[in-house]
């Protein structure tokens, strides 16, 4: 249960004063909300940080008023002077002045009653804007601030300017973010008191003030120690909600489960190549930990064609050995089902049954395959998400693999975890190489094996930037390569958020390529059923099809080595992680493989360094620190696939040594009170619940 005190942080944001529906609707433009949360409430306008501050706080005489700069000034209103009628474009002058000379108030196509009402005849106010000289007398046009003597309080000397979306005004905006603050409680102090004092960092609720209400310009700029503790504060949240996922996974006893190796050695004598050495290494890790009496987690890193598969299928093998079950969870139908294609035959030289269970296998079918599932005759399950449901019941699951992980999130990981006999041993697969930033923000810790080499016979992929204009020529060439045996995957561009102009985009271009190409053209996309999209790959695999024209449905792991030739519409659509991926379908077989990147001109500065480094190199691993550089973390970890939420204050560059001092930081304060009960613990659970933490520590506890 969240703290009762911090309720009215989480209110929904029209609980304040001036926000209606139309303001919420801004609002959400605005406010950079979490995955889930549809209404802007109070504690996104805190997290909204001002990206700087107009300083206000020169308050000179008219006489000393400088043209150009911005001040404050108190003013008698002496006369209005409305413009000429039927003259539109003359302004409306209020003419006022101090003891020590006249500033003439201009607004240009002003509402009259506004005006009148906001400046009457005789009376002081504080006026506050750019000075401006016209002519001989100063003037300020349309002052940013018009407040009476009594209601100076309300000018903000320092005015935080905040990131904004077209119909907000920073004026709109700043009176709803002091509510806001206002909100704020004052909270036990969570954080170490000597580790504040050495940073020089302030209390919580007073580094909100500073940021919301600054006093000093400096506390606005990125690296101000108020805007530091609170990067901290969700560094700190963070790595202790991973901490506590990662130290209760860990506490519960996994069961050691060791194999004889027969099978694996069946396997491994069936397979047409040698292992490379980092596979063999790979292995070893995984058995050493499966052995061990504590439960497993560990990420298997290798790029796109690095052989995870094998792996995979190796170290489940030796659950069944220790006749035990064994789980490969992928993230689509199409590798599920190229999985079970791939591991079918070696399976079977083994001696070893699998079964395959995804959203299709349905009514009797399904049935069938539970009842063996949970009698314990299948020894390997591969599938889609449809693992997760309730009703997927092992005989005795210690070992879950899940491929691609990155595209499945922590709950669901942990709701297949939870499907094993006391806990199942997991490994999870990526070919994205996570910088170690972005692993211990994303998992805390977790043991990493990595492939390094690529399998012995694998040819450098020749990657070509040209412009779609040269298209027909591209078809002509790829016309000459077909005769000789070539295959084509055709990727088509992909269009933010519409499916349905990504399809007919790759219709016509199907259409197209068929008539141009005179057949042989298969068409592969989302919106298709399982039923014809596996026959659709799997003509494309015999040879059938010499061009599959598809959207990034083939994006992750389709293995056709056959296909030689990668042609992507709209490259600079994609991310450098993308194309990475798209391009590691080709350059499995003997052929010569390209990779031609087809743009659109223009392109921006950033798209055309993404295609250049795209022809520069192949390693993934630079591919992808290219890629964060470029794009920020969540993205390349397809935070928004996963659900897993990107930071709102520490996101920036420059906190990754605070990230760091947070890992540390985080495993000590669980050693020495693991299940936060002193009055720090406390204070900690508080931290938690701010930052939204605390979903994942319950569904941990549920799992
Ligand atoms: P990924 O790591 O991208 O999932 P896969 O497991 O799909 O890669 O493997 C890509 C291809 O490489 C497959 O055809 C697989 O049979 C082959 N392969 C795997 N290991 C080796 C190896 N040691 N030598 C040669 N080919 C291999
Ligand atoms: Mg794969």
């Amino acid at each position: 249960m969240r703290p009762s005190e911090l309720t009215p942080l989480f209110a929904a944001a029209d609980a304040l004063k001036g926000v209606g529906p139309h303001v919420m609707t801004l609002l959400k433009k605005a406010l950079r909300l979490p995955v889930g949360v549809t209404q802007p409430r109070v504690i996104d306008l805190l997290w909204h940080v001002p990206a700087g501050v107009i300083d206000r706080r020169a308050e000179p005489t008219v006489a000393a008023a400088v043209p150009g700069t911005i001040a404050t000034l108190k003013v008698r209103i002496l006369k209005h002077r409305a413009p000429p009628r039927g003259n539109t474009k003359a302004p409306y002058k209020v003419a006022t002045a101090d003891e020590t000379g006249p500033l003439d108030l201009i607004f240009f196509r002003a509402e009259r009653s506004f005006v009148e009402r906001q400046l009457p005849v005789g009376e002081e106010r504080y006026v506050s804007g750019r000075i401006e000289r016209y002519g001989e007398t100063l003037q300020m046009a349309h002052p940013d601030y018009i407040v009476g003597p009594d209601a100076r309080d309300d000018l903000p000397l320092l005015e935080p300017v905040y990131p904004l979306t077209a119909g907000l005004s920073g004026k709109v905006l700043l009176k709803i973010e002091r509510q806001g603050l206002e909100r704020v409680p004052v909270l036990p102090e969570w954080q170490d008191p000597a580790w504040l004092k050495e940073r020089g960092w302030p209390p919580f609720d007073e580094a909100l003030r500073r940021i919301h209400r600054p006093d000093d310009a400096a506390d606005v700029s990125p690296g101000s120690a108020p805007l530091q503790r609170l990067a901290y504060d969700e560094l700190l949240a963070n790595q202790l909600a991973l901490a506590i996922v990662r130290e209760g996974f860990k506490a519960q006893r996994g069961r050691p489960v060791t194999g004889d190796g027969c099978l694996r050695k069946r396997i491994i004598a069936a397979l047409p190549f040698d292992l490379t050495n980092s596979q063999r290494t790979a292995l070893e890790e995984i058995e050493a930990d499966m052995g061990a009496p504590r439960r497993m987690l560990r990420l298997l890193q290798g790029d796109v064609g690095s052989g995870k598969t094998v792996v995979a299928l190796l170290a489940m093998t030796a659950a069944v050995e220790a006749g035990t079950q064994a789980a490969l969870m992928a993230p689509t139908e199409v590798l599920a089902r190229q999985h079970a294609d791939t591991i079918a035959p070696l399976a079977e030289a083994a001696g070893l049954t699998i079964a395959l269970l995804t959203g299709r296998e349905k009514g009797r079918a399904r049935g069938e395959i539970l009842k063996r599932l949970a009698s314990g005759e299948i020894d390997i399950l591969i599938g889609t998400h449809a693992l997760f449901q309730d009703d997927v019941v092992f005989r005795d699951l210690s070992f879950a693999v899940i491929d691609e992980q990155h595209r499945f999130g922590v709950h669901q990981r942990l709701a297949l975890q939870s499907k094993g006999n006391g806990g199942a041993n997991m490994l999870v697969m990526t070919a994205t190489p996570i910088p170690r930033t972005l692993l211990m923000t994303h998992y805390g810790d977790l043991e990493v094996s990595r492939l390094t080499e690529k399998p012995a016979g694998r040819k450098p992929i020749v990657t070509r930037q040209i412009s779609v204009d040269l298209i027909e020529k591209l078809i002509a060439r790829i016309k000459v390569q077909l005769a000789e045996g070539a295959q084509v995957y055709w990727v088509c561009p992909l269009i933010e958020s519409s499916d349905v102009s990504d399809l007919a985009a790759a219709e016509e271009r199907h259409a197209h390529l068929s008539q141009v190409l005179g057949g042989g053209v298969g068409l592969l996309h989302g919106g298709m059923n399982a039923t014809a999209k596996d026959a659709t790959m799997a003509s494309f695999a015999d040879g059938n099809l010499k061009v599959l024209v598809a959207t990034t449905v083939i994006e992750v792991g389709v293995n056709v080595p056959n296909a030689n030739i990668m042609v992507i519409e709209h490259a600079e659509r994609f991310g450098l992680a993308q194309l990475h991926q798209l391009r590691g379908r080709v350059g499995r077989g003997s052929r010569e493989s390209y990779c031609m990147l087809l743009y659109q001109e223009p392109l921006t500065k950033t798209a055309s360094e993404r295609l250049a480094m795209m022809e520069e190199t192949e390693d993934g691993f630079l591919i992808a620190e290219k890629d964060l550089e470029l794009r920020g973390g969540g993205e390349v970890l397809g935070a928004r696939q996963s659900g897993e939420a990107e930071f709102r204050i520490a996101g920036g560059a420059g906190f990754t040594e605070l990230l760091s001092v947070a890992h540390d930081d985080a495993r000590l304060i669980l050693a020495s009170d693991p299940g936060l009960k002193t009055e720090r613990g406390d204070a900690l659970r508080r931290l938690l619940y701010l930052f939204e933490c605390d979903e994942a520590i319950r569904l941990f506890r549920a799992a």
